[in-house]
């Protein structure tokens, strides 16, 4: 079934008792036992919650997992997941990477043994050149935070598998509608479900699918075991984000590619990052290996003092972090989003103080190009 369709479906049979289309918001920490030793496959809310499991159910089969787990935020979700490995593991990182999983990385997991590796995943002779006998996995944003590197799962998989490495892939840029990294070869996926997933820029979560039922039941034990689930109520708000997925990315996608044609020519704008245009470089294997190309695009202004004039001229577009919502956002990564990001690293990845990112929103496009055209020429 068609992965919009299955998006729609989610919760939809959850209540047998009522038939109630939406799933119920279980607002319950704890479960009546129905006899000694007995259970209703509920007991407390940290270890299972039906509308949780709605949730959790709903992105296993968007993304064919074994199974899925739904965490308070994209951070924790990550963070859950770094407790599969032990001191003196090592794990190779895509180095044009959000800024937040950096500072977990490099600022909180280093201090317990991990180390971290950052090599341009694109590049699959770099991935196999940083390998090191301690190395357990490889994390990859398969579409990258801000540069719009797209990797090539199925190139990375084939050295884990040969090298029996985890490969874990964040995948909050493109969702399963774009591409199902499971089946191009990672063990796991994992989502900040505040973006696209939940999509309107009103609830902070994460969501990570595992694809063998064993290293599932680990995760869960660990999602357990330190608890930063994620509650009833923002459950069923990502449930409810998820209904509308395919209609959603449609249309950011369609925007963007208006949006990233029209900067492109713009005299203003020196570079434009966009995986849809046909001279970015990994344009031919997005279009094999996913099903579009996102909707946030990064681009360079002509010089430094533009990118404050556009931040405050900018009206429809608000000027705020996060993306993936219905309302478009531009953002500064340089102090923004990627401030965790050492300076070194960021001047080599192109991340510079005449770079923004804008994610594009599903308003009507030729709004959208007339707030930046005003922005930038005002
Ligand atoms: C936002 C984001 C995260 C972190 O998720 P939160 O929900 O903000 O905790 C992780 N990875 C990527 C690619 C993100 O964009």
């Amino acid at each position: 079934m068609n992965i919009g369709t299955q998006a729609v479906q989610i919760g939809l049979e959850w209540d047998t008792r009522t038939g109630a289309v939406s799933v119920p918001v279980y607002q319950t920490a704890t479960f009546r036992h129905p006899g000694l030793g007995q259970s209703t496959g509920y007991d407390y809310s940290r270890s299972g919650n039906p509308t949780r499991q709605a949730l959790e159910d709903g992105i296993a089969r968007l993304d064919g997992a074994a199974r899925g787990f739904a965490y308070s935020s994209g951070m924790a979700a990550i963070a859950n997941l770094l407790l599969l490995f032990k001191s003196g593991d090592h794990i190779i990182v895509t180095e044009d990477l959000y800024g937040g999983t950096c500072r977990l990385f490099d600022k909180v997991f280093n201090q317990f043994g991990l180390s971290f590796s950052y090599v341009d995943t694109s590049d699959t002779a770099a991935v196999r050149a940083a390998l090191q006998p301690s190395t357990k996995a490889v994390f990859v944003e398969t579409l990258t935070n801000p540069l719009l590197k797209f990797a090539d799962l199925p190139a990375i998989s084939a050295i884990c598998k040969e090298n029996r490495l985890l490969l874990i892939a964040d995948n909050t840029f493109l969702t399963p509608y774009l591409l199902r990294p499971l089946d191009q070869g990672a063990d796991i996926a994992v989502y900040s479900a505040t973006k696209y997933l939940a999509g309107h820029n009103d609830t902070v979560a994460g969501l990570v699918t595992v694809k063998a039922p064993a290293l599932a039941e680990r995760v869960y034990f660990h999602q357990n075991s330190v608890g930063a689930t994620l509650g009833p109520q923002d459950s069923w708000l990502v449930i409810r984000g998820m209904k509308t997925l395919s209609v959603r990315l449609d249309r950011h996608q369609e925007n963007a590619q208006k949006i990233a044609t029209w900067l492109a020519s713009h005299p203003r704008i020196t570079k434009v990052y966009y995986p849809g245009l046909s001279e970015h470089p990994d344009h031919d294997l997005m279009k094999r290996n996913a099903r579009g190309f996102g909707a946030m695009i990064a681009f360079e202004v002509d010089n430094h003092a533009l990118v404050e004039q556009v931040l405050l001229k900018t009206g429809l577009i608000s000027f705020a972090e996060s993306l993936g919502g219905v309302e478009s956002l531009i953002t500064f990564p340089e102090v923004q989003t990627h401030a965790d990001i050492p300076p070194e690293l960021r001047a080599r990845l192109g991340i510079n103080n005449v770079l923004l990112r804008l994610s594009v929103g599903i308003e009507d496009a030729e709004d959208l190009i007339a707030d930046l055209k005003q922005a930038l020429e005002g």
